[in-house]
C-alpha cells in the first residue's frame, strides 16, 4: 500500500534522495543528472517503497523550467536570437516536421489512428528544455556560439509547440468530425488567433516590459535591501511566465525566456542571475526526479519493439537532421554535432503534448507510456552522449573555424607569423583594456576569442585573431606560444583559466603568464597550473579605491608580488 505524500515530503523527499544518489553517481564518475534520475524512479509508483507526489512533483518541476529559461534568457539578447534564426528557423522546422512524419508513419504501423501518429511524432520531436539548457550550462555552452543556435533552434521549437497545444484539441474535434470542411475553417481561426497572442505578447515585453522591468529592478537596487532585490528578480521572472500563460496561452519557458531576454539589456542582469541561481539549481532537480517517477520499467518487456522505433526517432532520426542541417549551413563538424546531441532527447513539452492527447481521447494510453520510456532513456544517455562529443571536441585539430561569412579563410589555424609578441586570451572587459595597452606601447600580439562576433570586430580592426576556446592546445600553437613573449589570460572563468594555462605552460615552461582570478582559490588553482603572476580583479578595485582615497598607490599593492601563492618564480621581462 502506497502512502500518500504532501509538498513537504515531496520536496524533501526529492532533495534529499537526489541529494544521495547524485553524490553517488558523482562519485562513480556518472553525471548527476543520472542520480536525479534514479532518485525519482525509487519515489515514482512503478517501484516498491515510498511514493512522492506526482502532480506535486511535476508541478515543482515547472518551477525550474521558468527559472532555468529565465537564467537563460539573462545570458541572450534579442539580437543573438535574431544572428541564430537563419539556421534554427528552417533547422527546426526541418527536424520537425521529419521527426513528426516518422512518429506518424510508426504510430499508422502500430495499428493507431492519424492523429494518434502524428501526437506520438510531435511529442518525440520537441526536445527537452531543462536537459539542454543544463547540458550548455555544465559544459559552458550557453554563450558560444553553438550553444545560441541549440538555444535559437530551442525557442523556434518552443514556438511551434505552443501553436500545437492550442490546435490539438481543435485536431481532436476535426477528427472526430471525420476532418471536415468546417473544422479547417476553425483550425485556420484557431492558429491566426495563436499567433496574434504570441505577437501580443512579445509586442507587449518590448514595449512595456522592456521599460517596466528594469525600472521596477532598479528602484529596487536603490532600496539597497538585498532581500528585495531577491524577491523582484523571482517576482519578474515567475510574473512574466505566468502572465504570459495565462493572459497569452504561451508556454512557461517561453515566457520566462523573454522576460530575462528583457533583462539582458540592464547593467543588473548579472546581479539578477545570481540572485536566482541557487532556487534554479534545487528546482531543476526536482525537475529530474519528476521525470524519473513517471518511468515504468514494464514497458521494456510489454512493447520492445515500439520502443525501438520511440528511440529511433528520437536518437537517431532528430539527431541525424540537424547534424545535416547544420553542415548544410556550413558550420563545424563539432556545432553540427552539439547540435545532434542538444536534440537527441526530449521532455516535458512531450510530457505534456502526451497528456492532452490522452485526455482529447486522441492518444492511447500505450503512446503515453512509450513517450515517457523513450524520454527517460534519452535523458539518461545524453549526458554521457554530450560529454562525448565534447571531449572528442577537444580533442579536435579545428575547434571553430574562422567566420565563414566574414573572411573566407579555410585554414584558420595556421600558425601565426609572430613572434615576441603577446598572446591575449579573451577580449572582453579585461582583454580589451590590456589590449589597449599594448596597441599604444606598438607590441605585436594576437587575440584568441571564443565569441564569433567579437572576432570578426578584431578581424574589422585589423587585430589578429585566432577564434575558439583557448583550452585547445592547437589553438595555442597556433598562436606560436614558444616564441611569444608574454601571454595574459583574461578570461572570467578561474578553472577553465587554469585549464588554459596549464596547456600553455606544457608547450612554453618559460614564458610568463598572466592571469586574471576573482578569488584566493582561483588564484591558488591558476598559480598551481603555472601562471606567473596571478591578478585577482576583485583585490585590484579595493586597491584602486584606496588610490583614488591617497593619491598613490597603497602598500597593499605589494602584498601581490611579495606572497608566493601569487607569483611563480619566473622572471617577468620588463
Ligand atoms: P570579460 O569577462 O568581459 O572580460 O569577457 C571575457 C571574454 O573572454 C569574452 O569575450 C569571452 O568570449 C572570452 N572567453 C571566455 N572563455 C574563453 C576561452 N576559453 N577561450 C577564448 N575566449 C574565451
Amino acid at each position: 500500500m502506497h502512502a500518500y505524500t504532501p509538498i513537504v515530503e515531496t520536496i524533501t523527499g526529492g532533495i534529499v534522495l537526489a541529494f544521495i544518489l547524485g553524490a553517488a553517481a558523482n562519485r562513480l564518475r556518472l553525471p548527476t543528472t543520472i542520480g536525479y534520475l534514479v532518485a525519482g524512479i525509487i519515489v515514482g509508483p512503478f517501484t516498491p517503497g515510498i511514493v512522492a507526489d506526482q502532480w506535486v512533483a511535476s508541478q515543482l518541476a515547472e518551477i525550474g523550467v521558468i527559472l532555468l529559461m529565465f537564467g537563460v534568457g539573462l545570458h541572450f539578447s534579442v539580437k543573438d536570437l535574431l544572428v541564430v534564426r537563419h539556421i534554427a528557423v528552417p533547422g527546426a522546422l526541418a527536424q520537425m516536421g521529419a521527426a513528426t512524419t516518422l512518429g506518424t508513419v510508426l504510430g499508422l504501423l502500430y495499428g493507431w489512428s492519424f492523429g494518434a501518429g502524428v501526437v506520438y511524432g510531435l511529442a518525440l520531436a520537441v526536445a527537452s528544455t531543462v536537459v539542454l539548457v543544463r547540458a550548455l550550462q555544465e559544459h559552458r555552452l550557453v554563450e558560444t556560439e553553438r550553444g545560441r543556435i541549440a538555444l535559437g533552434w530551442l525557442v523556434v521549437q518552443d514556438l511551434v509547440m505552443v501553436l500545437a497545444l492550442v490546435f490539438l484539441p481543435a485536431m481532436g474535434g476535426a477528427g472526430a468530425e471525420g476532418a471536415g470542411e468546417g473544422s479547417s475553417g476553425s483550425l485556420v481561426a484557431t492558429l491566426a488567433r495563436t499567433l496574434t497572442e504570441v505577437v501580443a505578447f512579445v509586442a507587449v515585453m518590448m514595449l512595456i516590459g522592456r521599460r517596466l522591468i528594469p525600472w521596477v529592478l532598479h528602484y529596487v537596487a536603490h532600496t539597497g535591501s538585498r532581500e528585495l532585490f531577491r524577491l523582484a528578480v523571482l517576482a519578474v521572472a515567475l510574473g512574466v511566465a505566468y502572465g504570459a500563460s495565462k493572459v497569452f496561452g504561451i508556454s512557461f519557458a517561453l515566457g520566462a525566456f523573454f522576460a530575462g531576454m528583457i533583462m539582458h539589456e540592464s547593467p543588473l542582469s548579472q546581479r539578477a542571475a545570481e540572485e536566482s541561481l541557487p532556487l534554479r539549481d534545487a528546482f531543476a532537480v526536482l525537475f529530474f526526479v519528476s521525470v524519473g517517477m513517471l518511468f515504468d520499467p514494464g514497458i521494456v518487456i510489454r512493447d520492445p519493439l515500439q520502443l525501438a522505433g520511440t528511440l529511433f526517432v528520437i536518437l537517431v532520426c532528430s539527431p541525424a537532421i540537424a547534424f545535416g542541417v547544420a553542415i548544410l549551413f556550413g558550420e563545424t563538424m563539432l556545432t553540427a554535432s552539439t547540435l545532434a546531441v542538444s536534440l537527441s532527447q526530449i521532455g516535458e513539452f512531450s510530457f505534456i503534448l502526451a497528456g492532452l492527447g490522452i485526455a482529447l481521447d486522441i492518444l492511447p494510453a500505450e503512446g503515453r507510456d512509450l513517450i515517457l520510456a523513450g524520454a527517460i532513456i534519452a535523458i539518461f544517455a545524453n549526458p554521457i552522449l554530450f560529454g562525448a562529443v565534447e571531449r572528442w571536441g577537444r580533442s579536435l585539430v579545428k575547434v571553430e573555424p574562422a567566420d565563414a561569412d566574414e573572411s573566407a579563410e579555410p585554414e584558420a589555424f595556421a600558425v601565426t607569423q609572430l613572434s615576441d609578441h603577446a598572446v591575449l586570451v579573451g577580449y572582453g572587459r579585461v582583454g580589451r583594456v590590456v589590449s589597449e595597452g599594448l596597441q599604444r606601447d606598438a607590441h605585436p600580439f594576437l587575440v584568441i576569442e571564443e565569441r564569433k562576433e567579437i572576432a570578426v570586430e578584431l578581424r574589422k580592426a585589423g587585430i589578429e585573431v585566432l577564434q575558439g576556446n583557448a583550452v585547445s592546445s592547437d589553438i595555442l600553437n597556433a598562436a606560436n606560444l614558444v616564441q611569444a613573449r608574454w601571454m595574459f589570460v583574461a578570461i572570467p572563468d578561474g578553472f577553465e583559466a587554469g585549464q588554459v594555462v596549464g596547456q600553455a605552460r606544457k608547450i612554453n615552461e618559460s614564458i610568463p603568464i598572466v592571469a586574471r582570478a576573482h578569488s584566493d582559490a582561483e588564484v591558488e588553482h591558476l598559480m598551481a597550473h603555472g601562471a606567473t603572476f596571478t591578478i585577482m580583479g576583485e583585490r585590484e578595485i579595493g586597491l584602486g579605491m584606496l588610490e583614488y582615497a591617497y593619491g598613490r598607490r597603497p602598500q597593499a599593492a605589494r602584498v601581490t608580488v611579495d606572497t608566493p601563492l601569487v607569483v611563480n618564480p619566473v622572471e617577468v621581462p620588463r
